[in-house]
């Protein structure tokens, strides 16, 4: 019997929508859904969305460590003996023993889940990889705007004058949302990028500014200086809705166009033209991602950009706003659930008694842990030194997703529990003591918030394979294993009691998200409200409803070129591929067109190092080398390496932290490049 079902991308953090269509059950191909965020519109991964399900790597059983290798257990024994194995961890270390990855691929309910075991066991120590791409925005944003979220809509993308696009390239990485920023331009907004490489955003831009590796709050702050010498700023939004202003002229003062040009390596001229077009265009938006969020400055160079758009008045009003834009299905949500180890769901600080104590009565619990936990550079730091004993991960890969691999190796090796619950058997489960076959998107229901804080749910097309079962029934077993009162019988229940312990949630059920496919975005406070478009339309999310204006200074990326590592080392990411290629690498069509790794080098550097294209090179760090070949590219600026991080770059990357965020630095590293002969 042939069905179309509605789905949900499994891959970015868009919230694309489309058709399954199966036939007796089995998927066999992607339809367009004519509507939503979309717009009848998907990208190559969307298009090819189905290719990973039915792939023979999937994992179907429960499997064991033993001296034999992987060996099948049954599910009743598999959760026994890690149950077990948990509590004797944590009785004999205590709770703080215990790590546990959530995931930004899974739904609402399981990252709620996740972090509700592992607070009630004891421990606040649970992150997920938003750690290692917005972990500094929700940071930047909670101090200064007070709501670690997009602040407007897609919609509000085409009413803007002016985007400012910063270490961000929606062409590769969101596609189907560089529809809403052509149709901006085409209704006469400028476009201005900044980015070290001329990404493929960076084509359709008016203006591009390439920047020197890491030295962006330097940028920000010049166009600052400009904006306020020149009285461009929004003065009336400032000194009635900020506060802080007076501290940043000061901050700013230094950063002249001609200083800021020694330091970026963008010309003063051009720091001046951009400052006046973003300023003066009258509705703007920044968008960013990880190029500015990935530095040991992250959540510095989040409050510059905030600090930018206030001054200028660019939020809380149509075609407005900040737009951190997010990477996964959903990171959002993993963050709205608290997969954090400072916040419980709904952003309530673990710190706060009320709160702490509002949601442990929702959960029938006396107490939960007040202290933050650790992130995830954290446990696999503690677990290096032997301090976290047990580690869950659901749905995640830090051998390849992580700075320095060979530390996260060596890291993972140390631990007398490690349980990973995925759906392929990744390079981070070959080290497991366990392994849970988990169910994939189209096999289970749930629901998932994508980047404009739009919650949608996800409908089950088709069976999981032989034994995999969805996350949240897993750790539903898991749960009354550990003696926990888990006594969901549908994934709704677990949505409902979202909905009871996350204010943004209140009004968001399973009921509403079923009728309305094109889902809600919160804060979303009763069941009759119609979700919010646009936050800090009257006041900010902070306690006396103004923003605060936090001024930064610059400070250069952890490591800096020498004799040794001549040249600056970034990352970054292809269209074609997803992340650690988990999902994306199982497909034929997207493998066949995107399968293999490359560096980029500028043409003026390959010639000194009489490198061609196609030649094997082999790129090495202070933590590891790296073999792939060479693309010469003017894509790509002198001095600068750019490889995509997809293929296990990461062996090469620095995982020195921003010290508020412990965001690693990932874009930035010192590096030298050898032909291999
Ligand atoms: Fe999927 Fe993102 Fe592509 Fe949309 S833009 S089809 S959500 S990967």
């Amino acid at each position: 019997m042939e069905k179309l079902t509605i789905g949900l991308c499994p891959y970015c953090g868009m919230g694309c929508r489309f058709y399954i269509k199966t036939l007796n059950g089995e998927p066999v191909e992607v339809e367009i859904y004519e509507g939503g965020v979309n717009e009848g519109k998907l990208c190559p991964k969307g298009l090819t969305a189905l290719d990973f399900l039915r792939h023979n790597d999937r994992l179907t059983k429960p499997l064991k460590r033993t001296e034999n290798g992987f060996e099948e257990i049954s599910w009743e024994q598999a959760i026994k003996e890690i149950a077990e194995k948990i509590l004797e961890i944590r009785d004999k270390y205590g709770p703080d023993a215990l790590g546990f990855f959530s995931s930004a691929r899974c739904s609402n309910e399981e990252n709620y889940l996740l972090q509700k075991i592992a607070r009630i066991l004891g421990t606040n120590n649970v992150d997920h990889c938003a750690r290692l791409c917005h972990a500094s925005t929700v940071a930047g944003l909670a101090q200064t705007v007070g709501a670690a979220a997009q602040s407007g809509s897609y919609d509000d993308i085409p009413k803007a004058k002016v985007l400012l696009i910063w270490g961000y390239n929606p062409a590769e990485t969101h596609p189907v949302l560089m529809r809403y920023i052509l149709r901006a331009k085409d209704n006469g907004a400028k476009i201005i990028v900044v980015d070290p490489r001329k990404t493929k955003t960076a084509w359709f831009a008016d203006m591009h500014l390439p920047l020197r590796l890491g030295t962006d709050i330097a940028l920000a702050n010049a166009m600052m200086h400009v904006i306020i010498k020149e009285r461009l700023y929004d003065k009336k939004f400032v000194f009635s809705r900020t506060k802080g202003f007076e501290k940043l002229i000061k901050v700013v003062e230094e950063y002249t166009p001609e200083y800021a040009e020694k330091i970026t390596g963008i010309p003063a001229h051009l720091i001046r033209e951009a400052a006046v077009t973003f300023a003066t265009a009258g509705r703007g938006i920044i968008m960013w991602a990880m190029g500015l969020t990935q530095h040991i400055t992250g959540t510095g160079n989040v409050k510059a950009l905030a600090d930018l758009g206030l001054i200028c008045g660019y939020v809380g009003k149509e075609g407005t706003g900040l737009f951190p834009m997010r990477g996964q299905n959903n990171v959002q949500g993993a963050c709205d659930m608290g997969a954090l180890p400072n916040v419980l769901p709904g952003y309530q600080k673990v710190t706060d008694d009320e709160k702490r104590k509002r949601v442990a009565e929702i959960w029938g619990v006396e107490e939960l842990p007040s202290e933050p936990g650790l992130t995830i550079p954290e446990i696999i730091n503690k677990a290096h030194e032997g301090e976290i004993k047990a580690l869950y991960i659901m749905g995640e890969n830090p051998v390849v997703s992580d700075p320095n691999t060979k530390h996260v190796i060596e890291a993972l090796k140390e631990l007398e529990l490690l349980v990973v619950q995925d759906i392929f058997l990744t390079e981070t489960a070959k080290y497991a003591h366990y392994i849970l076959p988990a169910a994939a998107y189209a096999e289970k229901e749930g629901s998932f918030t994508a980047s404009e804080r739009r919650v949608q749910w996800n409908f089950k097309a088709i069976e999981p394979p032989e034994e995999a079962k969805p996350d949240w029934e897993i750790l539903t077993m898991l749960g009354k294993a550990l003696g926990l009162k888990f006594d969901y019988e549908s994934v709704e229940d677990v949505t409902r009691e979202i909905a009871l312990v996350a204010p943004q949630y209140r009004g968001i059920t399973p009921e509403r998200l079923k009728r309305d496919v094109e889902g809600i975005q919160w804060p979303c406070p009763s069941e009759d409200h119609p979700g919010t478009k646009r936050l800090h339309v009257e006041s900010f999310a902070t306690p006396d409803g103004k923003a605060n204006i936090i001024p930064v200074e610059f400070k250069p990326p952890a490591e800096l070129p020498d004799e040794e590592y001549p040249f600056m080392l970034t990352t970054f990411r292809v269209v074609g591929q997803y992340h650690t290629v988990t999902m994306s690498g199982r497909s034929k069509a997207l493998t066949k067109r995107w399968g293999e790794a490359y560096a980029e080098i500028n043409p003026k550097d390959a010639q000194k190092l009489g490198i061609e294209s196609g030649d094997k090179i082999r790129i090495v760090t202070r933590r590891g080398s790296y073999e792939c070949k060479a693309k010469i590219t003017k894509r790509i600026g002198e001095g600068v390496i750019g490889v995509p991080w997809h293929w296990g770059a990461n062996v090469l990357t620095n995982d020195v932290l921003d010290p508020e965020a412990k965001i690693p630095e990932l874009k930035v590293s010192a590096c030298r490049v050898e032909k291999v002969m």
